[in-house]
């Protein structure tokens, strides 16, 4: 029974039918984005694990949801049909179970509306020579059940910013334990979690995942903040992308987003890197675009931010657009970090636009 007195449900009580046998079968959380840049998920049975134990993306069946219930199909047609695209260990239920991330699919045969992986996916395969690498820093707010950020007094303000940007200690940080169980659980999933850290606004928090090659920056990240949603409901916390849930002197949320390219990771590769900085700037409006919503909330040129309206570029400049980091300006090569997604942006539109931007659409030659 859940505790009547909160939402919280005991999750204690679930143990002990957690190590019941499976008989064989297998649990499939199929994962899909909606309208609103969340995740949904519903279970299917797998009536038989194959023999040696590892499902495949062939032995499972497209699925269906109703759109109208997710902003994503009108009531009168709402069959969105689901494509398995990437199969995860399930880290809630152990083996055989997994998550099945999955394209939006609308009945008439093309992509539904919010399904930015299948053009993700073909700027990827155009350009595959250029070996492309992301890396994307998510940060993120946990609020509690009446939306204040986790931890805040009631009534006011905790102190100014300063002891909370990776901060160890009582009234420092809140809720590290749901910050570890995700780490873990990402770890558990193969997830290439690279690492976390307390941010500058207290409740304020940052993964980072990468590099990873390609499409697979989006399905990584996607099953990351689906990860993130699903065990912050065992604590009772929400999850919020907002980039600026606090007006004021507190930082927003971002999801800077690190790129190379085989020529940038080699000695003399600032030359390439230079290059792509100057396309991205000549985009910087169609970039903004697609860098997530209410990012001119953040984008102030305050808070460790450039402005939305023009584009800058500098070593080590944490107030600009794009950054070179200190060690790659004095290498000469490596990567850079472009600052101005949003927390609530879509990765597959950001690590698309790139490419896009830097390498060409689908009807260039490369
Ligand atoms: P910051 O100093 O901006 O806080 P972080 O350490 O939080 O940087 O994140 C750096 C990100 O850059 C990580 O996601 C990492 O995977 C990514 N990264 C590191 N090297 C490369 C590379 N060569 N190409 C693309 N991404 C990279
Ligand atoms: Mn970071
Ligand atoms: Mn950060
Ligand atoms: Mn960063």
């Amino acid at each position: 029974m859940a505790n009547p007195s909160s939402t919280v449900s005991y999750t204690a009580n679930l143990l002990k039918y957690m190590s019941l046998d499976q008989k064989g079968t297998a649990m499939a959380e199929y994962i899909w984005i909606d309208s609103f840049g969340g995740v949904r998920s519903k279970s299917k049975t797998i009536l038989k694990v194959p023999d040696d134990g590892k499902i495949n993306l062939a032995d499972l069946p497209e699925w269906n949801f109703d759109g109208s219930s997710t902003g994503q199909a009108p009531g009168g047609d709402s069959d969105i049909y689901l494509r398995p695209v990437a199969i995860f260990p399930d880290p809630m239920r152990g083996d055989p179970n997994i998550l099945v991330l999955c394209e939006c699919w609308d009945p008439d045969g093309t992509p539904n509306k919010y399904n930015h992986r299948h053009e993700a996916a073909k700027l990827m395969e155009t350009h595959k020579a250029q070996e492309p690498w992301f890396g994307l820093e998510q940060e993120y707010t946990l609020l509690d059940m009446s939306d204040r950020p986790y931890g805040w007094p009631v009534n006011g303000y905790p102190g100014p910013q300063g002891p909370y940007y990776c901060g160890v200690g009582t009234g420092k940080v809140f809720c590290r334990d749901i910050v570890e169980a995700h780490y873990k659980a990402c770890l558990n999933a193969g997830v290439k979690i690279s690492g976390t850290n307390a941010e500058v606004m207290p409740a304020q928090w940052e993964f980072q995942v990468g590099p990873c090659d390609g499409i697979e920056m989006g399905d990584h990240l996607w099953i990351a903040r689906f990860l993130l949603h699903r065990i912050a409901e065992e604590f009772g916390a929400k999850i919020s992308f907002h980039p600026k849930p606090i007006p004021g002197d507190w930082n927003g949320a971002g999801l800077h987003s690190n790129f190379s390219s085989a020529d940038m990771r080699k000695p003399g590769g600032m030359k390439f890197i230079e290059a792509a900085i100057k396309k991205l700037e000549l985009r910087h409006k169609e970039h903004i675009a697609v860098y997530g919503e209410d990012n001119t909330l953040r984008l102030t040129g305050r808070h460790e931010t450039g402005s939305i309206d023009t584009f800058s570029y500098g070593v080590a400049d944490r107030g600009a657009s794009v950054r070179i980091p200190r060690e790659c300006g004095s290498k000469g090569f490596g990567y850079f970090e472009d600052r101005r997604p949003a927390s609530n942006a879509d990765p597959y539109q950001i690590t698309g636009i790139m490419m896009e931007t830097m390498f060409g659409g689908l009807d260039s030659e490369e």
